[in-house]
């Protein structure tokens, strides 16, 4: 099993990612949150230690934008703030767990082993609505039980429709799950993709509400 391991200070990083290896896991480790990203849309992992204190983008920001993009990788969060209300914004913005510096290598092994054991779960999540089901883990989506081939953008698009089935989602609302893909603006037309959705999955799934935006009915 591979882990991220963002954190900026040369010592800790050291010992954790020193730590982890003993532990089994292949550990990919980079020292700002603009290269977390990076490498989170490249490579799939098991599990992120993200420290909240970080150069460029800090762990929270970095956390809010994946998860924004709908990515559900278990994170720990190491904090040195030793505030409540830091460690409620980061279990807010989707963390899994968080630790407090300083704090024992066994302790930080142990919560690892506890993220990594919880993806089998994450592997079942299924989102289905009437006839259509969007499996998340297999990237799968299906149609009277007949596999629809999407582009990685249309399931993007599809997920954050039917994750908030039942609302309207604003063009810039769609655009923004689409983040893995914001280098690449001309193909990131919205309407593009609704179009060929529509022509996957029936034009009557997916519905326009004039000058607000799109949403799916549950
Ligand atoms: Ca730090």
């Amino acid at each position: 099993m591979r882990i991220l391991l963002v954190e900026d200070e040369p010592i800790l990083g050291d010992a954790v990612q020193s730590s982890l290896r003993l532990d089994g896991y292949a550990v990919d480790w980079v020292q700002d949150g603009q290269s977390a990203l990076a490498a989170l849309r490249t490579t799939d992992y098991a599990a992120m230690v993200l420290d909240i204190g970080l150069p460029k983008l800090d762990g929270l920001q970095v956390l809010s934008n994946l998860r924004a993009a709908h990515n559900a990788i278990p994170v720990l969060l190491l904090t040195a703030r030793h505030t409540i209300e830091d460690r409620i914004t980061g279990l807010d913005r989707g963390a899994d767990d968080y630790l407090c510096k300083p704090f024992d290598l066994g302790e930080l092994s142990a919560r690892v082993r506890a993220l990594t054991r919880r993806q089998p779960d994450l592997a079942q999540s299924i989102i289905t609505i009437g006839n259509l089901s969007l499996n998340t883990s297999a990237k799968q989506v299906q149609l009277d039980d007949q596999t629809v081939e999407l582009s990685a953008k249309e399931f993007s698009v599809l997920h954050d429709l039917m994750c908030h089935a039942g609302q309207v989602r604003s063009r810039g609302q769609l655009e923004a799950a689409l983040y893995d893909w914001a280098h690449d603006i001309e193909s990131n037309a919205i309407e593009v993709h609704i179009h060929h959705l529509r022509k996957k999955l029936g034009s009557q799934r997916i519905k326009t509400v004039r000058g607000m935006g799109y949403k799916i009915e549950h």
